[in-house]
């Protein structure tokens, strides 16, 4: 198992992507943090993960909220005594084109998506400083590297929390902080799910494997790059999108 007794936290890990790379963590045998907004989601990921034999806490946090994010620092630490590893996967959406989008949606997207990141990242980085190790994955996306229609919002979040991995990259490796981030394609989540078929379509024709991915593509990547396989792997930002371009 490539996550033996590593201590993960898992942002937005009720449901979708971060549900899924919750549950494979556990698989991989680390004890995860399912730490997200529902009380519902977060409970069932738990369960699941619970059921197959692995190792799972479940704590209610919204990313946008300082105070919060220090109490699941300071509360993983108390239970386990330390946190090696940080997937900063909670984010949303607000679309809408340019000329229509309203300051609320811009300021929702941004809230969660990039201030959300960074509360996460400092926190955890604060810890992982003390204890002299730790990886830190920001969830970026496709649309933040090539941009999106009725995205502007989402797509700045999703290219500033590239921004943030390379800089803390820089910052945190002489603590053996390893910090990358993962640019996910088009995956068949909830979040998706809201997107017209047309859409949807559309996104797959665009992929060379002619295919949307699965929460377990990006589980996947995350489980590589959270793993000691990827010791000398910092500053980057991984795509995994089935080769589409926007
Ligand atoms: P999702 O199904 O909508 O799940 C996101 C989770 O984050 C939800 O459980 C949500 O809780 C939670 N969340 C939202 N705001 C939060 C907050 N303030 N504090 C804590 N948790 C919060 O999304 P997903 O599709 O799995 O996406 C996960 C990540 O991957 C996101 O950062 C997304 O931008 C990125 N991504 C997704 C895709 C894709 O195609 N799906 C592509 C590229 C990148 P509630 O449901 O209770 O609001």
């Amino acid at each position: 198992m490539r996550l033996q007794d590593k201590i993960a936290i898992v942002t937005g890990g009720g449901r979708g992507i971060g549900a899924s790379t919750a549950r494979k963590f556990a698989l991989e045998g680390a004890k995860v943090v399912v730490a997200d907004l529902n009380e519902e989601d977060i409970a069932k990921t738990v369960s699941e993960i619970e059921e197959a034999g692995g190792n799972a806490v479940a704590m209610v946090v919204n990313v946008t909220d300082r105070e919060q994010v220090d109490n699941m620092i300071a509360n993983t630490v108390a239970k386990f005594g330390r946190v090696d590893i940080v997937i900063n996967n909670a984010g949303i959406t607000a679309d809408a084109q340019l000329l229509k989008m309203e300051e609320s949606q811009w300021d929702r997207v941004i809230d969660v998506n990039l201030k959300g990141v960074f509360n996460v990242g400092q926190a955890a980085a604060r810890q992982m400083k003390e204890q002299q190790g730790g990886v830190i994955l920001n969830a970026s996306s496709i649309v933040g590297l090539y941009g999106n229609f009725g995205q502007t919002n989402y797509a700045a979040t999703k290219w500033g929390v590239i921004g943030m991995a390379k800089t803390w990259a820089k910052e945190l490796g002489r603590f053996n902080i390893r910090v990358n981030a993962v640019a996910p394609g088009f995956i068949m989540t909830p979040m998706t799910e809201k997107m017209p078929e047309k859409v949807l379509e559309m996104m797959k024709s665009k992929s060379p494997l002619s295919s949307l991915g699965y929460p377990e593509d990006i589980a996947n990547a995350y489980a590589f790059l959270a793993s000691d396989e990827a010791r000398f792997i910092t500053g980057t930002v991984l795509s995994v999108d089935g080769g589409a371009v926007l």
